[in-house]
């Protein structure tokens, strides 16, 4: 792992331990394989995980992934209408998706500081709700579906 991802790792992790919850070795690697994947589905990290563990239960992949859900640390995301696919949860979440071929490109935290979320807190505010994260989905066409509808 580089060193953001090694962060988001420890956030994580510190966050659970917080909560007096023991992190396992599968937790472990299945935190890992979300961070370390672009947008992985349940079979991608059981995939992933059972390259690096031995004996894998697929019972505690779903077990941890419900368990961070539930702990709002994940996000289940589905991007084509049926797949759903994870990734660690971010105050600040924006996606680009192609109408046309479907591709999924994500903002990566450097590109998302343009992004001031002070008015989507107002907002937020204004209906007497607190603000927590905001998840923006952005649609069009990739350049190559662009130049090939043009
Ligand atoms: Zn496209
Ligand atoms: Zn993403």
């Amino acid at each position: 792992m580089d060193a953001i991802a090694q962060k988001k790792y420890d956030q994580i992790i510190g966050k659970l331990k917080k909560d007096g919850i023991r992190v396992t070795n599968i937790r472990s690697e299945v935190i890992k394989a979300i961070i370390t994947t672009d947008h992985p589905t349940i079979n991608d990290i059981i995939k992933i995980v059972e390259k690096t563990s031995a004996n894998t239960n697929v019972m505690s992949v779903y077990n941890t992934l419900n368990l961070l859900l539930e702990k709002h640390l994940l996000f289940a995301n589905t991007f084509n209408g049926k797949q759903i696919v994870y990734e660690i949860q971010d105050v600040k979440s924006v996606h680009l998706k192609c109408d046309s071929c479907l591709a999924i490109q994500h903002l990566d935290d450097q590109e998302l500081q343009v992004i001031d979320e002070s008015r989507l807190k107002q907002l937020a505010q204004n209906h007497q709700m607190t603000f927590d994260h905001f998840k923006i989905e952005i649609h069009g066409l990739c350049q190559k579906c662009y130049q090939k509808a043009t």
